[in-house]
């Protein structure tokens, strides 16, 4: 706990005892009128000069020793009273406006003086006038705000809703205090108001546990075929040290468990470079169309093998975005490798390629890779592009899945401001629809002219 007061303007200083030359230059007008007045006497009724002088000087002892008077203090402090009566001020609504999180200003007795716009949209309830308790029910945060009005310390607290989904906040409850009344009404020390702030950290929350899951996914996915590669090992320099035929059956494992790892780590790197550049959106301008016939021939060995058919139905004519080269391939590569390996049973896997349609702003080319395999539950759908996801374990891992293809896939077009849908209905086949932004020429029409 750190105790930060907030004030808005410099706190006034602790007013200094006034010396009784400063005394004598505040009421100096009022001498010099006295002095002229008297001087008339003088002159015209006769008044002795000396007495004038007399008279004079007791004034100016008087004016520079006599404290000012208490009603002035009275007045001050009514004053103050009413500025925080009033309070917060059109300069504190619009800084705490500004904020991009909601923020409530209370006071001491926990009603609610102030709610930006942020707190409005959030918490509806919220209204100035209200008890903080009728909008905000968190506990902690209740708690929190008691103690922050009875201590003067800030605070900062955490807590999870439930309710209706999980969520995560963080407040920060800090105490105001006003130029120069600091307790002056409810004790020494104490706030004259509290702010509020509330942040929704269930993003960052969700981040921190992927990034967590991953590492943990990851060292797993890795330990196996590494525990089976020590177990060969330890297999060939012991029981197995003179049988060549087990030697040569071992042998032909290891490499295939060394394969996985590389391809585990060649998945995983490729990953995090992409999630390096993911806020820069690629600039450069590729061929869609050419970029979908290049990887359909490079795939049709691994297909033939297969004896599975890929019929690229798309017409011979550039189509221009924005985009990298090297990422779309591996885009088209994961999808039709995955209609290959997990749709083979069917026999053919389609691409297509629709022209862009809608509005205006909102025109997408949809890559389709369509395969007629078996499919894929309803259930899974959802979580197909997460991170080691994958429907079967066991079928991925014999068709050699890392379980990162589609959430590489998802990455590369978050980047390019793309889109995958996935359509599937099990026993008939899954479709991959990946939506890429189209560029529009002046007329605003889809542009396809040659790269
Ligand atoms: P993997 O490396 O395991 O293929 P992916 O991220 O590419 O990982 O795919 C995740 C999972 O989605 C796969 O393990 C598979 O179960 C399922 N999947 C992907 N594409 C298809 C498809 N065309 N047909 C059926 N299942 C698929």
């Amino acid at each position: 706990m750190t105790k930060t007061p907030t004030t808005l303007e410099e706190p006034a200083e602790p007013r200094p005892i006034a010396s009784p030359l400063t005394r004598l230059g505040e009421a100096r007008w009022i001498l010099i009128t006295v002095f002229c007045a008297a001087m008339v006497a003088v002159a015209f009724y006769g008044v002795p000069f000396s007495a004038v002088l007399v008279m004079m000087a007791v004034l100016g002892v008087v004016t520079g020793l006599v404290p000012r008077r208490a009603s002035s203090r009275r007045v001050k402090l009514n004053a103050q009273r009413e500025i925080r009566r009033m309070w917060p001020g059109t300069g504190m609504k619009l800084t705490v406006d500004a904020l991009p999180t909601p923020c409530i200003v209370a006071d001491g007795r926990g009603i609610t003086r102030y709610v930006n716009k942020q707190a409005h949209a959030t918490y509806e309830g919220v209204k100035p006038g209200d008890p903080l308790s009728f909008s905000l029910r968190a506990p902690s945060l209740l708690e929190a705000f008691d103690r922050v009005c009875t201590t003067g310390e800030a605070e900062r607290i955490n807590w999870i809703e439930k309710v209706p989904t999980e969520t995560w906040y963080e407040a920060h409850i800090a105490p105001i205090y006003m130029p120069g009344s600091a307790g002056q009404d409810r004790g020494p020390g104490l706030p004259d108001f509290i702010l509020v702030v509330i942040q929704d950290q269930t993003e960052n929350r969700r981040l921190e546990r992927m990034r967590t899951d991953f590492v943990a996914n990851a060292s797993h996915e890795l330990r196996t075929p590494l525990a089976s590669l020590t177990g060969f090992i330890e297999t060939l320099q012991g029981p197995a040290r003179n049988d060549p035929e087990a030697q040569d059956r071992f042998l032909a494992i290891m490499l295939d468990q060394a394969g996985r790892m590389r391809r585990l780590i060649d998945d995983i790197l490729s990953l995090s470079r992409i999630e390096l550049k993911a806020h820069v959106r690629p600039a450069g301008l590729v061929d869609l169309s050419e970029i979908i016939r290049h990887t359909a021939d490079a795939m049709s060995p691994v297909a033939a093998d297969l004896g599975v058919e890929i019929r690229v139905e798309i017409q011979n004519v550039p189509v221009r975005i924005k985009g990298d080269r090297d990422e779309l391939i591996q885009v088209t590569e994961n999808l039709i490798e995955n209609a290959l390996k997990y749709g083979h049973q069917g026999k053919f896997v389609d691409i297509g390629l629709s022209e862009p349609s809608g509005d205006p702003e909102e025109r997408a080319w949809q890559l389709s890779v369509r395969d007629y395999g078996e499919g894929i539950p309803p259930e899974h759908l959802p979580r197909l592009t997460e991170r080691f996801y994958r429907v079967d374990v066991e079928s991925s891992r014999a068709m050699k899945g890392t379980g990162l293809g589609l959430a590489i896939v998802k990455h590369i077009l978050t980047r390019h401001r793309g889109r995958l849908e996935v359509e599937s209905e099990p026993g008939k086949g899954a479709t991959f629809k990946v939506t890429l932004p189209a560029i529009e020429n002046a007329a605003g029409i889809p542009d396809q002219t040659s790269v």
